[in-house]
């Protein structure tokens, strides 16, 4: 049986350990653009890959069939399959790591693992066809040769944060072509541009509980860190902000940061009050925060440029304090983003995610419509997606 994985990247390597880890004679041949496999590895998480989360909610994944595909290879399962090819994890907070917190070790020993079990490896190919032949082979077309496999899986990803030199074939227009649904793709986990002027404010970065609101329902909070860019706000919580703004087609979104969550905006006026007794010259905004961030709320808060704050602009103050407000415009583009939102359609696909349309093809990672939130989800689905393929290959008895 001659498998092809179409894509090297992070569920395309994770089917290949797979499928070589109790068997090192099944035949399987992994095909890249790149000139090395696994390069996505390598940014994952700052360099440091956070593979895993310990707990999924609702907004961790774009839909229930995404998550039911991670429920069948849990955490706990997930972490047994590194143990048992000897990868070693930590965990902080609810987030897993590789031991070595780096991603780099962690690809450098998986590609050792891999060329130990005999995988062949082709890279710099860019797949542009294939096609099905009458003697149930797979012809895979690349730019420089052709292979035959008797099964081919595409890991061929999204299409975020690939190089603009990059100038590989999109397989999401090869998949149209053979007849496949694809649903509109958008980035995720992005920067976001917002309508208030905040290029004051550029490089800042605030703690607080982030909300995000559309019109006047609040559907997501999280205390975490903004990044003040030129024209919006970055962060791990606002790119979480922005998939679910994609995701779910608010079109009345606004971010509402509390700059002081543990105090109430009673508690605060009183401060504020206090504070702005002992200044003389200088605004009791300032011991507070940022001069700039400073400046920023009292202008916000509609107050004058007072040094002392009336009892009323004390009270404005706190309210701006407990609600900075900036309204939704845009996300940023695919270069800038995480997760693509939107992949093929799971309609498409049997339980195997084996292809309804044509046999012997499969799909896994983030070329489905599947995305999570920050937090090891994407790395979590790509390897729960690629072992139900490697189950459904075990079940039909192809590997021994
Ligand atoms: C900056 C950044 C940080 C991230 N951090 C995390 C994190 O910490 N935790 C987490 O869970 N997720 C993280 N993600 C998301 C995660 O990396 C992706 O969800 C994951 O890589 C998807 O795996 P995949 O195998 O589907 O696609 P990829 O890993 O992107 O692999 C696809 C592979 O297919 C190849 N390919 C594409 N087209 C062709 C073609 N025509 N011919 C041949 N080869 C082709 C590509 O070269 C690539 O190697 C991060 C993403 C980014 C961009």
């Amino acid at each position: 049986m001659e498998l092809g994985i179409i894509g090297a990247g992070i569920s395309g390597i994770f089917l290949a350990l797979m499928l070589k880890k109790n068997n090192i004679e099944n035949k399987v041949t992994l095909i890249d653009a790149n000139d090395k496999i696994g390069k996505k590895f390598l940014v994952t998480g700052n360099g440091r890959c956070n593979l895993g989360n310990k707990t999924i909610n609702n907004d961790s994944y774009n839909s229930l069939i995404t998550k039911k595909i991670v429920n069948s290879f849990p955490m706990e399962d997930q972490i047994a399959f590194y143990n048992s090819i000897g990868v070693e994890l930590n965990e902080i907070n609810d987030l897993y790591y590789p031991f070595s917190f780096s991603a780099k070790t962690l690809l450098e020993y998986f590609i050792k693992y891999l060329k130990e079990r005999k995988i062949k490896v082709c890279c710099d190919l860019d797949v542009n066809e294939y096609s099905l032949m009458n003697n149930g082979k797979i012809m895979v077309r690349t730019s420089k040769r052709d292979f035959m496999f008797d099964k081919v899986i595409f890991a061929t990803g999204g299409l975020s944060s690939i190089p603009s030199s990059s100038k590989r074939n999109n397989m999401f227009s090869l998949m149209k072509k053979h007849g496949y649904k694809v649903s509109d793709l958008k980035p995720g986990l992005t920067p976001i541009v917002v309508n208030e002027q905040v290029k004051q404010l550029e490089n800042l970065r605030v703690k607080g509980n982030v909300k995000l609101f559309n019109g006047n329902k609040i559907k997501y909070s999280e205390i975490g860190e903004v990044l003040f860019k030129k024209d919006g706000l970055s962060g791990i919580c606002i790119f979480n902000i922005s998939s679910l703004i994609t995701r779910n087609n608010y079109n009345d979104a606004t971010i509402v940061i509390d700059l002081m969550p543990n105090i109430s905006e009673t508690e605060l006026v009183d401060k504020l009050n206090i504070y702005n007794e002992i200044n003389k010259t200088t605004s009791c905004l300032e011991g507070i925060f940022d001069e700039k961030l400073a400046e920023y709320i009292w202008k916000v808060s509609g107050v004058n440029n007072l040094r002392k704050f009336t009892k009323l602009e004390i009270k404005k103050l706190a309210k701006t304090i407990k609600n900075l407000k900036f309204t939704f415009k845009n996300s940023y583009d695919f270069t800038s983003s995480q997760v693509t939102i939107g992949g093929i359609e799971y309609e498409n696909l049997n339980e195997n995610l084996e292809s309804k349309l044509e046999k012997n093809i499969y799909f896994i990672g983030e070329i489905l419509n599947s995305d999570g939130l920050c937090g090891g989800y994407n790395i979590m689905f790509s390897f729960a997606s690629a072992y139900k393929v490697y189950e459904s290959f075990v079940k039909e008895n192809l590997l021994s």
